[in-house]
């Protein structure tokens, strides 16, 4: 079925129709790919930095027309996708001042003693080959074409295929005309990053593509786990960095009460709660409270919720799943609900406070699924015991996040057990604002994504797409040049 941009506001489609990739177009991108990787290979990492600036700069160049663009088709607002676009150009130039270090690299030399004459091992980090990218629904320019996956990949001498989500297709299109012109430009082929567009046919073709060698993926956790599931069945295995959905606990412990009190927690995490439409990863979704708080708790975030600007979210089908995960958690036995705020136009949809006791959120496992839209789950919480009990059926999430003074049972208890679950524990702030800086962990243990070892933010995602390769007993003019003068 051909794809088409729909305005969030109005439900009204509009440009043109882009068609669904079929296996003739795998097969020729995955083709033009192997050589754009060769291509790299010869070129070299000083080529490659230069080629992350100059994306870099044309983006940035074109950022007014990409933001009016990209808001028509998610509605995110053009503040945010402004600080959006800077956040992308700045993920290709923090890319590219590392690849002209060459740190990623890492060569190592060992001399092994024992022989005559002894044996000289060198290492060094390689390109795993062509990385395929899905792109977030939630995130047009950072989480996309250019996005954290792309230049990581890219800064890694990996060539990449694109498959562009159909929530903002004129937009990634846009971006792979910048980024194939500013190749071409800068001597590099054009083919080195490439767009696809497509449903789940297209995806699972490149997935099980023997020349794709690694995939990047940014969505929900029933995507991310049959792409990953895809991709072990393959004849030969690939990694799939899948960074799914993620219900971030927040623990507000009984001296947070005492301290900032209900009404400002309310304030900092209903902000959190509603901000881009509660379509963030990071959207604190649970709040852990004491029982003897959660009523007036409940209701100082409806005040907040109630207030908050129109939620537009970004697809029809998002906001059906969104209508529907809210709904049959409202159903569920032991919760009381609150849906209200103003609902807008076109995919507009309506805030939601839901509220349950501890033995509620044990029980049921529909209170365990993220809400991806403006809602937010209060548990009420008797003591310790059932603290620890409920986070730990919570499983693995990107964040954990508590309020509470440190000498607090509750805090200790909280920080004890998140630091096994999660991959970003925080301390009396909000999970959403990612900083994009190279001590960032950004993934979790299961199900919040497919590696707790890896990040898909700051400049360590580089090591997803690279691969150790050592040289024992190699003449000099063999070597990598990296490699040569090391001793
Ligand atoms: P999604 O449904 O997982 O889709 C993401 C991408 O993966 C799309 O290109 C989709 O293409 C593809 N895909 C999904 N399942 C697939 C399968 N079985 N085989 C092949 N391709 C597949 O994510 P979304 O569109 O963003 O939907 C929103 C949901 O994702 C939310 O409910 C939220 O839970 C989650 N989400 C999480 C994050 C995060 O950062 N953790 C970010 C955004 C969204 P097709 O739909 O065309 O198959």
């Amino acid at each position: 079925m051909p794809i088409r941009s729909v305005d969030p506001r109005s439900g009204v489609a509009f440009g043109p129709e882009f068609t669904e990739a079929d296996e003739a177009e795998v097969e020729t991108a995955v083709a033009r790919a192997a050589r754009a990787q060769d291509a790299l290979g010869q070129a070299g990492p000083p080529a490659i930095a230069a080629a992350l600036r100059a994306a870099a700069e044309a983006l940035d160049a074109e950022r007014g027309d990409l933001v009016a663009l990209a808001d028509t088709e998610t509605a995110l607002g053009t503040a945010r996708l402004a600080g959006e676009v800077g956040r992308t150009t700045g993920q290709l130039r923090a890319f590219a001042d590392l690849v002209a270090t060459g740190a990623h690299l890492r060569p190592a030399v060992s001399v092994v003693p024992g022989g005559a004459p002894a044996r000289d091992v060198r290492k060094i980090n390689v390109p795993v080959g062509v990385v395929a990218v899905f792109a977030a629904s939630n995130f047009p320019f950072a989480f996309s074409v250019a996005g954290g996956d792309t230049a990581a990949a890219l800064a890694a001498g990996c060539a990449v295929i694109v498959k562009a989500h159909y929530g903002h297709p004129q937009t990634s299109q846009r971006v792979a005309g910048i980024l194939s012109a500013t190749l071409d430009r800068v001597g590099l082929p054009p083919d080195t990053v490439q767009l696809l567009h497509g449903g789940t046919t297209a995806g699972q073709l490149l997935v099980g593509h023997p020349g794709v060698a690694a995939v990047g993926f940014t969505g929900s956790t029933a995507g991310g786990r049959a792409l990953t599931d895809l991709a072990a069945r393959r004849p030969a295995p690939i990694p799939v960095y899948a960074e799914q959905g993620s219900l971030n606990p927040v623990v507000l412990a009984p001296s947070a009460f005492r301290g900032p009190g209900s009404r400002a927690l309310a304030a900092q995490l209903g902000g959190a709660v509603t901000m881009g439409a509660g379509q963030f990863c990071t959207k604190p979704g649970v709040l852990l409270v004491p029982a003897d708080h959660r009523e007036e708790f409940s209701r100082d975030l409806i005040g907040v919720l109630g207030t908050a600007p129109p939620a537009h979210l970004l697809t029809a089908k998002i906001r059906e799943q969104y209508e529907q995960a809210v709904a049959t958690a409202a159903a569920t036995p032991g919760v009381t609900g609150w849906r209200g705020g103003q609902p807008g136009t076109g995919f507009g949809a309506a805030a939601a406070v839901l509220s349950c006791d501890q033995p509620a959120l044990v029980a049921e496992s529909a209170l365990r699924e993220e809400l991806f839209g403006p809602a937010v789950l209060v548990v009420g919480v008797r003591d310790v015991g059932e603290l620890r009990a409920a986070l730990r059926v919570l499983g693995g999430n990107l964040t954990g996040t508590v309020h509470g003074d440190p000498s607090d049972d509750w805090t200790l208890t909280a920080l004890g057990v998140l630091a096994g679950q999660v991959g970003r524990l925080i301390y009396q702030g909000v999970p959403t604002g990612v900083a994009v800086v190279p001590a960032m962990h950004h993934g979790g243990p299961y199900p919040a994504s497919s590696s707790a070892r890896e990040t898909s933010v700051g400049t360590d995602a580089i090591h997803r797409f690279l691969r150790p390769l050592a040289f024992q007993d190699f003449p000099a003019d063999l070597l990598p040049s990296a490699l040569r003068h090391l001793s």
